[in-house]
């Protein structure tokens, strides 16, 4: 009774789901038939404004009128691009991070076809996933730091640290410089807005930004590093992770979890201070918000984006404390940083 029951109610459903959707084709196909008419003069009437539009827009775009607006407005906007391939390096800090060399070899995944493991691609691909135990993996996300280092062989050493508070120095003023470049976006277009025509500024804005010189501006957050630990069962049908992410926030943690580990010395230079956001904040108020090199502040530019320098870098011995730590704005910090690489060039 139970079985006859199973096999008529599925019957029973599809019946009715043809049975409704006749029905409702029925009453598509009839209003369809009515409106045929209505429909094809709207359709076309819309088709029409478009291509209106679309002509008009590209007139627009071409005309003297807005090769005006656009040169008036061309050294913000390139200013604007600057500060972005500027983010773009701040970014990549990480990937000159100096992890201790472990030597060069390669990994195959020689199994037959179906016992190969998806995951194993992206165990081959970075450095940053590390393959173990279902345990390992739990462990790991209970005490994040300390697998970190263990397995990652990040040393507990002096260097180290210094190698991630450069990162966390530079991530964050990556994040400050994504608002300042948003913020500054913002209110050059708003100054532009009356001058722009009104449907152009509401429906085009993405090709107006294009037209007027902006880059595309990548604002998200997946630059920030992950490690992974990945259990993967041998047949790959069950798996766990552990992702650690260094964004900002754990970033400032981990340094002073390696900064506990490392019990610095205070060094005859003076006290090491570790690089943290209460510290950056103290050196630009110290400095007035005035960057040291070339005396522009932030009452000179609207969104100018102030970063803390070591004034005898961490690669040639400098340390983290306030005497070696200075403001610089965004321009002269990186004519520094190129100027450092050259040196470097010539000393090889
Ligand atoms: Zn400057």
């Amino acid at each position: 009774m139970a079985r006859k029951t199973k096999i008529s109610t599925p019957l029973i459903i599809i019946g009715a789901i043809v049975a409704i959707g006749s029905l409702v084709l029925k009453l598509i196909i009839s209003i369809l038939d009515t409106l045929a008419v209505p429909l094809l003069i709207v359709g076309s009437t819309i088709i029409i404004i478009l291509f209106i539009y679309f002509i008009f827009q590209y007139i627009y775009f071409k005309s003297d009128k807005f090769k005006q607006i656009r040169e008036e407005i061309r050294k913000y906007i390139e200013n604007c691009n600057d500060l972005n391939h500027h983010i773009i390096e701040l970014r990549n800090s990480f990937s000159e991070i100096k992890i201790e060399n472990q030597g060069k070899a390669n990994l195959e995944d020689s199994s037959n076809y179906n016992f190969q493991r998806k995951e194993w691609a992206n165990f081959v691909k970075t450095s940053q996933v590390y393959n173990c135990s279902a345990t390992i993996c739990k462990n790991a996300s209970l005490q994040p730091f300390k697998y970190l280092c263990k397995y990652f062989n990040i040393e507990i050493k002096e260097e180290t640290l210094s190698e991630f508070e450069r990162v966390l120095n530079d991530f964050s003023a990556a994040e400050q410089g994504k608002k300042l470049l948003k913020d500054e976006k913002e209110i050059i277009l708003e100054n532009i807005k009356s001058k722009i025509p009104w449907l152009i500024y509401q429906f085009s804005k993405k090709r107006l930004e294009q037209e007027l010189g902006f880059e595309e501006f990548d604002f998200d957050d997946f630059y920030f590093p992950v490690y992974k630990f990945q259990y993967v069962s041998a047949g790959g049908n069950s798996s766990t992770n552990c992702n650690i992410e260094l964004d900002i926030d754990n970033l400032e943690k981990f340094i002073f979890y390696l900064n506990d580990l490392i019990k610095f010395r205070k060094s005859i230079h003076g006290q090491r201070a570790l690089m943290t956001a209460n510290l950056r904040e103290k050196i630009k108020t110290r400095d007035n918000y005035t960057c040291r090199k070339c005396t522009i502040s932030t009452s000179d530019e609207r969104n100018l984006l102030l970063e803390i320098d070591h004034i005898i870098p961490l690669s040639k011995g400098g340390i983290t404390s306030e005497n070696n730590l200075q403001t610089l704005c965004w321009r002269c910090n990186r004519t520094k940083g190129s100027k450092i690489e050259i040196q470097y060039a010539n000393d090889l």
